[in-house]
């Protein structure tokens, strides 16, 4: 083909503003609400406040995910280490600066005429399907009532494994819970670089990130700059990867000047990450969500005909299961194992006691079993996850 006929490549859309969508979720760094004496930056909230406000005005809902509670409690209880030196510490340091974090929100958004909510959320909240969809229509009710949400992880009763660990992913999974379509990763970094700009000259700013590949994570490594926080680029990332599975935009972006929301909203150069949109988002939330916990509660054993029905995306019956382990309430998600071993999990339709009483059952003996009306399946289609 000569040159001259060569099609011409087709310019990439530009990516969407995650700070324009319509419901976002604003994740504030403890690096940028507090400086490096532990003190409270209050000109710089108070700007985020009336950028809160104007975008409010204009119709659009704000759910801000606000870290510096271990920050502003160290201070106040003179612990070194910015209250990080144990765990005993940050828990101690968050119960006192978290009283203080949301007075100031409550402070710079009433003096915008706005009105405020704090939830703090464990790690439960959004792992338990049930408190997952709990927490969403209390933020959805929250946003409806023109009310902001101001959220962080409840520091001073989360451990070990029942942490997010990091406000970055606790935003994205926030945003799931609350429908939002955008996140905002506010920190101290103009977002994700091609190198460290304090050792490579050559350093420069990735604007857009159609998709996360092996070249994109080997970016982002180290943890977090200021050493305030917890999050980091690799969990920046993290947050990135789970958004974008459930068809959220995310920005990371610079907030460390005045004004950071109205700035991202007028198109300051950040990293923005296209999410795998799907029109399937909505159902790959749920199953998302499914695939995405970290614990499951019980065990459903499956003969090799009910492997292959799920496999065709039928509902699990309770006449192809072989055995049922574990102790479970219906709502609860069990793995589910074929004859050779795991191949899916779901929310299951029964506790753990009727599941037995009607494995290897038809529906139609399974009603008399129970003394009340059988489900059509022991997990419905849509709430089964093939891994
Ligand atoms: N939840 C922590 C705090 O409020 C911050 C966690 C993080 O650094 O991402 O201090």
């Amino acid at each position: 083909m000569s040159p001259a006929r060569k099609p011409k490549a087709a310019p990439a859309p530009a990516p969407l503003l995650p700070a324009t969508t319509p419901r976002l979720v604003l994740k504030i760094g403890s690096s940028l609400l507090v400086d490096a004496d532990g003190k409270l930056r209050e000109d710089w909230l108070a700007s985020v406040a009336e950028d809160v406000a104007a975008a409010r005005a204009k119709g659009q809902q704000i759910v801000i995910v606000s870290s510096g509670s271990i920050a502003l409690g160290a201070r106040r209880l003179g612990l070194k280490k910015g209250g990080r030196a144990s765990l005993e510490d940050a828990q101690a340091a968050a119960a006192v600066g978290q009283v203080a974090l949301a007075a100031a929100w409550s402070r710079v958004l009433e003096a915008q005429g706005l009105k405020v909510a704090q939830i703090l959320l464990t790690l439960d909240d959004l792992e338990l399907r049930r408190r997952f969809l709990n927490a969403s229509a209390t933020i959805d009710r929250l946003l409806a009532l023109g009310v902001v949400p101001v959220l962080n992880e409840n520091d001073t009763v989360a451990t070990g494994e029942i942490r997010f660990g990091d406000n970055d992913r606790l935003a994205a999974r926030t945003a799931h819970a609350a429908g939002a379509d955008g996140v905002l990763l506010l920190s101290d970094v103009a977002g994700l670089m091609t190198g460290n700009p304090k050792t490579d000259p050559k350093a420069r700013l990735i604007r857009h990130v159609p998709a996360i590949n092996a070249e994109i994570e080997a970016m982002a490594s180290g943890g977090s700059g200021s050493g305030m926080g917890t999050g980091g680029m690799a969990a920046k990332l993290v947050a990135a990867r789970m958004a974008s599975a459930v068809g959220i935009n995310l920005a990371i972006a610079d907030g460390r000047a005045p004004h950071p929301l109205a700035r991202h909203q007028s198109g300051e150069p950040c990293t923005i990450f296209s999410p795998r949109r799907s029109k399937k988002v909505k159902a790959l939330g749920r199953k998302v969500w499914i695939a995405g916990r970290q614990r499951v509660n019980g065990r459903i054993i499956i003969d090799e005909g009910a492997v292959a029905a799920i496999r065709r995306s039928k509902s699990l019956l309770a006449a192809g299961v072989t055995a049922v382990e574990g102790k479970f309430a219906r709502g609860d998600v069990v793995a589910v194992h074929g004859p050779e071993g795991p191949i899916g999990r779901g929310v299951i339709g029964y506790d753990a006691t009727d599941a037995r009483a009607i494995m290897g059952k038809r529906n139609d003996e399974q009603s008399e079993i129970l003394g009340y009306a059988a489900r059509a399946a022991l997990i419905h289609s849509d709430h089964l996850v093939l891994l």
